[in-house]
């Protein structure tokens, strides 16, 4: 039987913020569903982990880093990573079976923050030309490792516009999974989240 896949999240930021919290959540639900197992690595020891996404069973906290945790086994560890010179094929999953994310909130432009884990020596792999949100770029990398579906094969949709009401609407700069009601898939409460942002930015402005 084939080694379970490990998913491991960097965490490069000093906060775990709601909006990484509704990323690693969803991250940690589907990656447990999935039969895989979801590491948060380099972990400040004073945070405190939210019981929604500790209480999920295949997920597991760590202060320690990447790697340290992986110090004699690099190898089997594939770094996500957008400046790879090679884009994920299903048969990285039978090379790998840890797959490496940077913990980083998506900016506009990007500014490169993956080059922190590049640095270790990792092998890089991208996932297509365009920024994914760090729960979108699991899921991706699940359905072509696990799931066998080559990366051009799946679903997407670019910058879709999240419309909250008839005058108000947000255009998100990423690459986003088209789930099967034709919406941009998200962690549960994302939307909610982001549109409370769009009417403190409109707060701001009165
Ligand atoms: N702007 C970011 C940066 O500074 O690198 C990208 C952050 S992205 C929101 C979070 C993580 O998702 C990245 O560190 C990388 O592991 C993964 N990721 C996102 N889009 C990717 C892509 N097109 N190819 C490979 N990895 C990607």
């Amino acid at each position: 039987m084939a080694t379970p896949k490990t998913y491991i999240v960097e965490h490069l930021d000093d906060e775990l913020g709601t909006w990484s919290e509704l990323e690693y959540t969803c991250i940690a639900r589907e990656s447990h569903a999935a039969g895989a197992k979801f590491f948060l690595s380099s972990i400040p020891p004073e945070l405190q982990i939210p019981e929604q996404l500790s209480s999920i069973p295949s997920f597991t906290a760590e202060t320690r880093s990447v790697e340290e945790l992986f110090a004699n086994d690099k190898s089997r560890v594939c770094l996500l990573d957008p400046a790879a010179a090679s884009d994920l094929s299903p048969e990285d999953g039978d090379k790998f079976d840890v797959f490496l994310f940077g913990g980083i909130l998506g900016d506009h432009p990007p500014r490169d923050r993956t080059r922190e884990l590049r640095k270790k020596g990792f092998e890089g792999r991208r996932l297509g030309p365009i920024q994914m949100s760090t729960d979108t770029a699991v899921r991706v990398t699940r359905m072509v490792v696990q799931d066998k579906i080559p990366l051009d094969k799946i679903p997407y949709i670019d910058n879709p516009e999240l419309r909250f009401n008839e005058h108000e609407s947000t255009e998100m700069p990423f690459r986003y999974v088209k789930g099967e009601d034709g919406m941009p898939v998200m962690p549960e409460g994302m939307f909610e989240l982001i549109q409370k942002d769009a009417d403190r930015g409109i707060d701001d402005l009165l």
